[in-house]
């Protein structure tokens, strides 16, 4: 299974992709974890995209395709993948076709999550990370905890620079700008699958597993 999970910042890849990875055994990619892991461990990475990730900016093409490309030559990535966060531009769209061309995939599923931006607005603001395990949780699910509720840890959630609001309000201008026009790209593949990203997480788990399987089911009856 190799899919790349699309949608606007604060629609759920995050989490989505968590889960798919572990119901599927195939790692979560998430460019934007491998970013701030950089950026905490002060590395050259991460002293590079430090700045354009806290005004919400995107870090340049060149160093992003760099990161997939390493990534996805690890053999873990060999039977699978979920990537979450790439690609974000055209260039790093094609930057990706042409890199699975040369492995010779050709099985890519494109999973859009939609929601629409006052929700996702909302949902940004209201979210914490835990500064431990990385783990996303709305501000409700935390309200009444000291520790985290993945991995223990005590006072451990914050808000991250790029979920204060002058920040957010950027990171949706360049999505528009930027990233939902690659939709179109993949589209004029047929390779997309919409999913509504309204409602809890295990209704939008259940949506993306139903039309998994519709997929695959298809795929059957075509070539049968
Ligand atoms: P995310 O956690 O996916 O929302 O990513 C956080 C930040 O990392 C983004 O706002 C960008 O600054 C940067 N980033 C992550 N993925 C990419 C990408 N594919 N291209 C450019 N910048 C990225």
């Amino acid at each position: 299974m190799r899919i790349i999970l699309f949608g606007a910042p604060g629609v759920g890849k995050g989490t989505q992709a968590k889960i798919l990875s572990s119901k599927f055994g195939i790692p979560h990619i998430s460019t934007g974890d491998i970013l701030r892991k950089a950026v905490k461990e002060k590395t050259p990475l991460g002293i590079k995209a430090q700045q354009a990730m806290n005004k919400g900016a995107l870090v340049s093409d060149d160093i992003m395709i760099g990161i997939i490309k390493d990534t996805l030559e690890q053999d873990d990535c060999k039977k699978g993948f979920i990537l979450d966060g790439f690609p974000r531009t055209h260039v790093q769209a094609h930057a990706i076709d042409d890199m699975l061309a040369e492995m010779n995939i050709n099985n890519v599923c494109v999973i859009t999550l939609q929601a629409n931006e006052k929700e996702i607005v909302t949902r940004l603001s209201n979210r914490r990370a835990c500064k431990v395990c990385k783990n996303i949780f709305s501000l409700t699910e935390i309200e009444k905890l000291t520790k985290c509720p993945v991995c223990n840890s005590e006072n451990s959630f914050y808000l991250r620079t790029d979920d204060k609001e002058e920040v957010i309000k950027h990171r949706m201008e360049v999505f528009k700008e930027e990233t939902q026009p690659v939709l179109k790209h993949y589209e004029s593949k047929k390779k997309v699958i919409y999913i509504d990203a309204l409602g809890s997480v295990d209704e939008v788990t259940k949506r993306i597993m139903l039309a998994l399987k519709e997929r695959d089911s298809n795929k059957f009856s075509t070539s049968a």
